[in-house]
Parts: structure tokens; sequence; C-alpha cells
């Protein structure tokens, strides 16, 4: 189990230049549970993220992890304060093993630098969360290849192993689903479920598998254009005219 903690997003708005990519967003997110965040290409799902983990600077807003206000700090505090993220495009550091990618994740976390400061023993142990990940993910028998030796949807979960070896309290995943079959998703879905339920962590999902989004989330809240056009559970946005009109309008 990890350190429970609540995100709360306010009013969130970003800006690039003159693109309105986030305008008055607001979420919630409580231990234990699992938000969806969907929409169309363009949405700002993943302005999302980025403006809520520290890597883009919201024009208005407030963003909480707890008690405590995050809006101004740096990417690296927050994650100190315990937030996580995985990538669209998996990030993975390809020239050292799976294992070292899930060490290098863990010791950042603890403001170390792997790749900088630390020589490592030659196996040295995992930390309880990235051991539980490895567990739960079936990953213990490619902890020794290198990312680009193992199956595309084996790399999808090292990705989420490795944000969550530091035992996040709230973890963002961008799309971990791309690419994946239909068992594949079906299965992240269920280990996506997990953190929440067994791991106790408040978990923010985005993806464009609205059938994952279904299954898996407690609520959804629905992007277009930046803008939240509608927030319920998964039966009540699966009813929603507005929903189903944001995603005609654009094909
Ligand atoms: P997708 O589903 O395609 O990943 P998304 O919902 O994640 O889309 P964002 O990538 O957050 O959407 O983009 C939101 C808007 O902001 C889009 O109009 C996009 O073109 C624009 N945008 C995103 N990043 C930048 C950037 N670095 N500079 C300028 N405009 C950007």
């Amino acid at each position: 189990p990890v350190e429970p903690e609540t995100l709360s997003v306010r009013g969130l708005g970003v800006r690039y230049g003159g693109v309105v990519a986030l305008d008055g967003v607001d979420l919630q997110i409580e231990p234990g549970s699992v938000i969806g965040l969907m929409g169309p290409n363009g949405a700002g799902k993943t302005t999302f993220i980025d403006a809520v983990t520290g890597f883009v600077r919201p024009v208005t807003g407030t963003i909480h992890i707890g008690g405590a206000e995050v809006t101004r700090r740096a990417a690296w505090r927050r994650s100190r304060l315990g937030m996580s993220r995985s990538f669209q495009s998996l990030e993975l550091i390809d020239d050292i093993t799976v294992r070292e990618n899930l060490l290098a994740a863990a010791e950042e976390q603890n403001g170390r630098h792997y790749l900088t400061d630390m020589i490592w023993p030659r196996k040295p142990p995992f930390s309880a969360a990235a051991a539980a990940a490895v567990r739960e993910f079936g990953l213990a028998e490619v902890l020794d290849r290198m990312p680009s030796e193992i199956p595309y949807g084996t790399r999808r979960l090292v990705a989420i192993a490795r944000a969550v070896a530091s035992s996040p309290s709230i973890l963002l995943l961008d799309e971990p689903g791309a690419g994946l079959d239909e068992t594949e998703s079906a299965e992240l879905g269920r280990l996506v479920r997990g953190l929440a339920d067994r791991w106790g962590m408040s978990v923010l999902l985005v993806e464009h598998d609205v059938r994952m989004l279904m299954e898996t989330c407690d609520r959804i809240l629905v992007l277009d254009f930046g803008e939240p056009i509608f927030e319920g559970t998964p039966s009540e946005v699966a009813e929603e005219p507005a929903v189903l009109a944001a995603y005609l309008g654009r094909s």
C-alpha cells in the first residue's frame, strides 16, 4: 500500500501561444479511485498531465497534492510528494536493461540520479514497490533484457512498472493501452484497477480506448477543445449526447 493522497485540480488553464489547450478544468482524484480523462485528438489530455506534473506552466488554476499546493513547484518536487506519470511514447532508457530502468526510476524519486551518481553492485535489490510491480505485471523473465528485445505489450507494462517503482500516491497514465490488442488492454485495465484497489493509489487514466475506460474507471471527465464538457460515471458518459456529439463532430 502507498501513502494515500488526494489530487485536487481547480480551474486549470493552459495556453500555447494563441492556442487555448485547457480552460477551467476541475478534477479530484481520491485514493483508491481511477478517474478517466477522455476526449478527441487535441482535446488537451496530455496537456493536463503535463500541467499537473509540472512539465508545462498553467496560466490559471491550482493544483494540490493533499494539503500542499504545488501549482508553481518544479516537477521533481511534485515527484517527491508522491506524484508519478507514464508517457504515451514510453520513454524507456534503451541502452540499459529492464531491471536498470526500474532501479533508475525508484532512485530518481529518492533524489539520486542512477546514471550519474551511483555505481551499482551487480544486482541491487528492488524497492518493495518495484518488486511488487515486477510480480504483478509478470516481468520477472524480462528483467535482464534490453527494452528493445521484449515484445511491445511487455514494454508498455515496463513503463507502468517504472512509474510505480517509486511507490507514488498519485499516478497519471498517458495512454497506457496505445497499440495493445483487445486482450492485452483488458488485462492492462485490470492491472490499473489493482493499483487503485489494492495499492491505494489515486489514478488518472488518459485513454483513447473507450472500452478500457468504461471498464476501469470510477468516473470519467470528458474534454473537448480543452474544455470540460461532461463528468460522470462510465454509464452516464456512455449515454450523454454531448459526448457523442464531440466525437462525431471530429470525424
Ligand atoms: P491526443 O489524443 O492526440 O494525444 P490530447 O488530448 O492529448 O491529444 P494535447 O496533446 O494536450 O491533446 O493538445 C491540446 C492542444 O494543444 C492541441 O491543439 C495541440 O495541438 C496543442 N499543443 C499541444 N502541445 C503543444 C505545444 N508544445 N505547442 C503548441 N501547441 C501544443
